[in-house]
């Protein structure tokens, strides 16, 4: 079976290399083959002076640069010196942003998705995940996911349609999404050029809360409605099953990462959670790097038929918060020692929330 490459793992200076841009020594962590457990080349790798030097020769960049090389010759051969890698970091265009006046201009509960979300939560719940999450609204009633990263810059926003009394997404025609950023260009507000680094929806959560466990989904609807029932975590959405893009990884650098994949997605979303685990790996000591695992949630509780459509982590939520009963009820004795008064008399209002937690492997803190 095929096995993601990975960084080699710190264990004191012999395993740190001479960087082929920079040429400082011991500074340059290799791309190992995850089958053979063999550098892939000595060129593949990553260079830890991110500012100085910016190196990052990825093995997908290799392979596709180097498409004949076979397992034998690989490692042994010298590489493309005639084209020196230059570093993404020199490119011209900066990552766009939009000033945050839109965001505030467009704040708004008139969406047909907020409509949705107040029939399943409370005034209270639905108005803090409002402010958190900055969500607006078109005058079409149009939800509006405002993507505003780490540092507060809003990158874009996503416009949706949904239906006010199923929740479910109404796609235009073409599938094609809206996207707050293109509208801004057509009007000529934006540049032309504008240079859209998308990034994970509430990212700018993580840096208010930086020792918050992090959640991620796919969807925004997930995360907002996990946000709703369980807001001393911090949930991200992905933005569909291959937003997990490497540059975004960056910002979850030191943080307890969950990955909460709908089904059908479990095997894409623990390949991704094995690279983001390798993307930073530990320095001996000093306990820095990233720990993500998956919950298998859904896999686990899933019906063969619910698996055959396909539930998603907001599906399952809205089920347990309409009261459907779950298969048991929690005992009430094992309620009452273990949540804060509040909680508690949610859990005993719906029980099928002291399963969810559970299930979510959560506690409450
Ligand atoms: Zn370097």
């Amino acid at each position: 079976m095929y096995a993601l490459p990975y960084l080699q793992k710190y264990k004191g200076k012999a395993t740190r290399h001479t960087c082929p841009q920079c040429e400082v020594k011991e500074c340059f962590t290799l791309y190992f083959d995850g089958n053979t457990h063999q550098p892939i080349n000595k060129r593949v790798g990553k260079c830890n002076r991110e500012s100085k030097c910016g190196y990052h020769y990825t093995p997908k960049q290799f392979f596709i640069d180097n498409p004949d090389l076979n397992e034998t010759t690989r490692q042994a051969c010298d590489l493309h010196y005639s084209k020196p890698f230059v570093a993404r970091q020199q490119t011209v265009v900066p990552i766009g942003t939009i000033p945050f006046t839109f965001v505030e201009r467009s704040a708004s509960y008139k969406s047909n998705f907020v409509r949705f979300l107040c029939e399943i939560l409370s005034n209270e719940q639905m108005q803090a995940i409002g402010e958190k999450y900055a969500l607006g609204a078109t005058k079409n009633q149009e939800v509006i996911f405002w993507q505003i990263d780490i540092t507060g810059k809003v990158r874009t926003g996503k416009i949706m349609q949904y239906n006010p009394e199923t929740g479910h997404r109404i796609k235009h025609e073409s599938g094609a999404i809206d996207w707050v950023h293109n509208k801004l260009k057509k009007s000529g507000t934006l540049p032309k050029d504008y240079n859209l680094q998308q990034c994970f929806f509430g990212e700018h959560l993580l840096g208010l809360h930086p020792e918050a466990t992090v959640c991620i989904v796919e969807s925004e609807k997930s995360a907002l409605i996990s946000a709703a029932i369980f807001p001393d975590e911090i949930w991200l959405a992905s933005g569909g099953i291959n937003g997990l893009q490497e540059e975004k990884y960056k910002v979850l650098e030191n943080r307890t990462v969950i990955l909460y994949p709908d089904l059908k997605a479990f095997e894409k979303w623990n390949e991704k959670a094995q690279m983001l685990n390798s993307l930073f790996p530990s320095p001996l000591g000093e306990g820095s790097g990233v720990r993500c695992s998956v919950s298998t949630l859904l896999e686990d509780i899933a019906t063969l038929q619910a698996k055959a459509k396909g539930l998603d982590v907001a599906d399952f939520m809205i089920k347990q918060l309409k009261n459907i009963q779950p298969d048991k009820t929690p005992e009430k004795s094992l309620i009452q020692s273990r949540f804060s008064p509040e909680l508690q008399s949610m859990i005993e209002e719906k029980p099928a929330l002291m399963l969810l937690l559970d299930r979510l492997e959560l506690i409450e803190v």
